[in-house]
């Protein structure tokens, strides 16, 4: 068994130690000790240096620490250097954990059933969903009790007696337990600050439901210092863009999208009177056939809907046709007046099934997609 150093120390960045086995390889170290905290409990592992070289993972090997390096370990002792902030970051979100997942349970009898450290944020899900106001509450509370700067103690107790823990522990034995003064006791086995002041400020992000739980995404810390400059550069980008506040942005910016809906419906609008005045002009405009009957044909980049208005528009004159072929997607149109003697729907159907296509429509209006654009040059007017 490797001998925890950071289970009675997480302050600890420098260790000497003796190296007691490796792979054949050497990349894969066991030590006598070490400050290395295995990836375990939700919590990520640690790196650093053994020696000259990167210690690039750390695990929990059947009780053994097992140390994965850059480059093979010659030496028979080694000393250890941790990567401080980025354990200190864990040790914040860590704890933070622990004050929140209390806070919860006091506050809401809810309980944490996980927690995920990772490398942007941190979630805890909890086994019931809380309203918003809920959250601001745990968050206001949880900061109060890190502005109270309270003792985190390690202890190891006997789980024979009655350890008054947040969480029952399965384990047995010796059990070692993280403090929070006067607010929380939990079985744990990771690395943690040693008074709440040192979590940083505790930021409430996400909310999500996972699986009958609610997940709580949250940052300590200067994680939650680096998220809260984002959004103020965020938000102070668009207030920014409308000579306005930041606290304006939210009414600023529902109000626009309100005219902007309001926007599009007129351009709609106008795009198809346009659409069937370009219809109306085009069959002014076109000369009979010797059958009397008008025809257009288009080859365009896409079908849109006022390609189609003016089509209708077209075909709403008497003995009229109007053929459009689209690219992308390679599609077809075919818009009949009802005198034309053709049916639209039926005559495209059968000229669609020819060419691989599927589609139909109504006796004056009917409209297909084929496999590919150059099966468009089949598509004529008869
Ligand atoms: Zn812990």
């Amino acid at each position: 068994m490797t001998d925890r150093l950071y289970y009675e120390d997480s302050y600890l960045t420098e260790f000497r130690a003796r190296v007691v086995d490796t792979s054949p390889d050497r990349l894969r170290i066991y030590l006598d000790r070490t400050a290395f905290y295995p990836t375990s409990g939700g919590q990520p592992f640690d790196t650093g240096k053994l020696g000259a070289l990167d210690v690039i993972d750390v695990a929990d090997d059947d009780g053994q620490i097992a140390h994965q390096l850059s480059a093979p370990l010659e030496a028979s002792e080694v000393s250890g250097l941790i990567d401080w902030p980025r354990r200190f970051d864990h040790m914040q979100q860590h704890t933070g954990q622990h004050l929140l997942s209390a806070v919860l349970v006091n506050l809401f009898d809810a309980h944490t059933v996980s927690f995920h450290l990772g490398v942007d944020s941190c979630t805890i899900d909890i086994a019931r969903a809380l309203e918003p106001a809920q959250i601001r509450d745990a968050e206001r509370r949880a900061n109060e009790i890190v502005f109270e700067n309270r003792p985190v103690t390690i202890a190891f107790e006997d789980s024979s007696q009655d350890l008054g823990l947040r969480k029952p522990t399965q384990r047995e034995g010796i059990i070692r337990i993280i403090s929070i003064q006067d607010l929380d006791r939990s079985a744990c086995g990771g690395t943690h600050v040693r008074t709440t002041g040192e979590i940083g400020p505790i930021l409430i992000r996400k909310l999500d439901r996972i699986r009958g739980n609610q997940r709580i995404e949250f940052l300590c810390g200067m994680r939650a210092v680096k998220r809260a400059r984002a959004d103020f550069d965020a938000i102070s980008s668009v207030a920014r863009a409308f000579s306005a506040a930041p606290d304006e942005v939210p009414a600023l910016v529902a109000a626009q999208l309100e005219k902007l809906q309001e926007s599009e419906k007129a351009r709609r609008r106008v795009a198809t009177e346009l659409a069937q005045a370009r219809g109306r002009e085009l069959y002014a405009a076109t000369a009979p056939g010797p059958d009397g009957i008008r025809r257009v044909v288009r080859r365009v980049d896409s079908l849109a809907d006022d390609l189609r208005a003016e089509a209708q528009s077209f075909t709403a004159g008497q003995k009229s046709l109007f053929l459009a072929m689209g690219e992308n997607p390679p599609a077809v149109l075919l818009a009949s007046s009802p005198d034309s003697g053709i049916h639209a729907g039926e005559f495209l159907k059968a000229a669609l099934t020819k060419a691989g296509g599927r589609g139909g429509g109504s006796v004056t209006l009917a409209q297909g997609s084929v496999p590919s654009k150059d099966l468009l040059d089949q598509f004529v007017l008869p």
